[in-house]
């Protein structure tokens, strides 16, 4: 993928960040030398840059230190989280200074008023464990709960396995605290003194574009034990979306619901063989929790069967579920592992049409030479689709783009969106107009402006064209 290069009116390298430095807590969080930081060029996509210079900022101060140095002389500023993002949100271009806030990682737990206060860079997994020492949770869990941060979490508002049933990141956050291009300190929610605007709601889900987060507040719930787990198999993967359908529709929330077509699983299957699923046109891993959840599963099971599954397991120990959990926390990596280029999509559509979609991404698959395959969180209309090449030729990657394209128009024919969790970045800006019309566009762009006039926060990300 080209790298990245800024198209505004701001620094050229060589540039010195001596005075800077000298601003910091600590003037060695700053460093030029970029060997061995590989790693800070890049997301989970395939897109990448390299910047000026890397900011490992320790504290507020450390960002508005590093704010307000790059406002003045114009330099374009990229926040970064652990770098798991997948719609290439923290990608630098060369005149940028990337200013991670992974080291911001303070935890404090109001056991309580069951809320928790925590730094942008404390993984998800770190928060949840913490919390768990007091019989709390925080439900939002993206599949990358052990590395991303919440500071990426907030920036993407990420869902996850069990959002269906407990909501995504937006749901939980009560209170922001975050800097400004020029260095301004925004309070919002439970950490600001009064109402007013939700200025909070804007930053949630703004893709590091609008201010860098440097303190966020969270509630907590109760934590529930794990239930029972059912793992249904269909020899049609239409069969399995009209499940999902009705499932959804009969106004059950199972905890967790799933699909994978047969393609994802047969991959999972080439990295780590689970027995008995070999030869399936799609699975739904399902999780049915709380009092009610035998009769949950009753439910399930009968819609599954009513749609002619092929196979129906069920384990209502959590130990002895993971097991059933490996093909589906394989998956990833196993897509990963097995291609020398890929394209990962995350579009949404509503639970009604979710076969519709699934039968699309089918048809794709038999025109294309590529490896096409698709699995994600159902119960939210989340479709993960992944274009793969096992060659990472030109021609593949030509065809990776034209499929790129038909499903973004047959989602949105659908009544779906182009990102139900990754977020736009810099891999779905150039179809953001297709799915809002102009004028709400520019809306979205004039906010930008008024949080950043000069252009420099995440610059290129979100919108194909800045609007200064
Ligand atoms: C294997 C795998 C599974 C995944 N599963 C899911 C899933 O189930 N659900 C889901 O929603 N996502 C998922 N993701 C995507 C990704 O993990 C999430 O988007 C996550 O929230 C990114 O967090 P991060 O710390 O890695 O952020 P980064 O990738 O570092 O950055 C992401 C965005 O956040 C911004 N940002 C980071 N920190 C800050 C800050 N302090 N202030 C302002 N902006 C900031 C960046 O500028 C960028 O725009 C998955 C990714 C992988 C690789």
């Amino acid at each position: 993928m080209a790298g990245l290069s800024g198209g505004m009116e701001t620094t050229e390298r060589p540039f010195d960040f001596g005075p800077l430095r000298s601003r910091l807590s600590s003037p060695t969080l700053l460093t030029t030398d970029l060997s061995g930081l590989d790693a800070y060029f890049h997301d989970a996509t395939e897109f990448s840059g390299q910047p000026l210079a890397i900011l490992f900022a320790e504290s507020t101060q450390d960002v508005i230190e590093a704010m307000k140095f790059c406002h003045e002389r114009r330099i374009p500023v990229v926040p970064r989280g652990a770098g798991t993002g997948l719609s290439g949100g923290c990608v630098p271009s060369s005149n940028a200074l990337v200013l991670s806030t992974e080291r911001i990682k303070q935890l404090i737990i109001n056991e309580r008023e069951r809320t928790a206060i925590c730094g942008p860079g404390l993984i998800t997994k770190e928060l949840q464990d913490a919390v768990a020492k007091f019989g709390l949770a925080y439900p939002p869990d993206p599949a990358s709960y052990a590395e991303s941060t919440m500071g990426g979490n907030v920036a993407e508002n990420a869902g996850g396995l069990r959002c269906k049933r407990f909501g995504v990141t937006k749901d939980y956050v009560i209170g922001l605290e975050a800097v400004t291009m020029d260095g301004r300190l925004l309070k919002t929610g439970v950490l600001a003194n009064g109402r007013g605007f939700g200025i909070g709601d804007l930053l949630l889900g703004s893709e590091g574009t609008l201010a860098v987060m440097t303190q966020i507040a969270v509630r907590l719930v109760a934590s529930t034990p794990r239930g029972t787990t059912i793992l249904a198999s269909f020899d049609d993967a239409a069969a399995a979306g009209r499940s999902v359908a009705e499932i959804t529709s009969s106004g059950l929330i199972p905890t967790v619901l799933e699909f994978l077509d047969g393609d994802a699983v047969a991959c999972s299957n080439e990295y780590e063989k689970t027995e008995g699923l070999e030869q399936v046109a799609a699975l739904l891993l399902m999780e049915t929790t709380g009092e009610a959840r035998e009769a949950q599963t009753e439910i399930i099971t009968r819609i599954c069967e009513r749609n002619a599954c092929s196979g129906l397991k069920l384990e209502p120990d959590a130990e002895a579920a993971e097991t059933l959990w490996k093909v589906r926390r394989n998956l990833s990596k196993a897509i990963r592992s097995s291609a020398k280029a890929y394209v990962s999509e995350d579009v949404a559509v509503p639970n009604s049409r979710f076969a519709e979609m699934v039968a699309f991404v089918g048809e794709m698959r038999q025109q294309s030479h590529i490896r096409v395959n698709s699995f994600g969180h159902a119960g939210d209309g989340n479709l993960h689709v992944y274009f793969v090449s096992t060659t990472g030729s030109d021609e593949d990657r030509a065809e990776m783009a034209a499929r790129v394209g038909q499903l973004m128009v047959r989602t949105l024919e659908l009544g779906g969106t182009l990102t139900g969790e990754h977020g736009i970045g810099l891999a779905k800006r150039a179809y953001l107009a297709l799915e809002f019309d102009r004028p709400t566009l520019r809306l979205m762009q004039d906010i930008r402006v008024l949080f950043d006039p000069r252009g420099l926060l995440n610059p290129e990300k979100i919108f194909a064209e800045d609007k200064k």
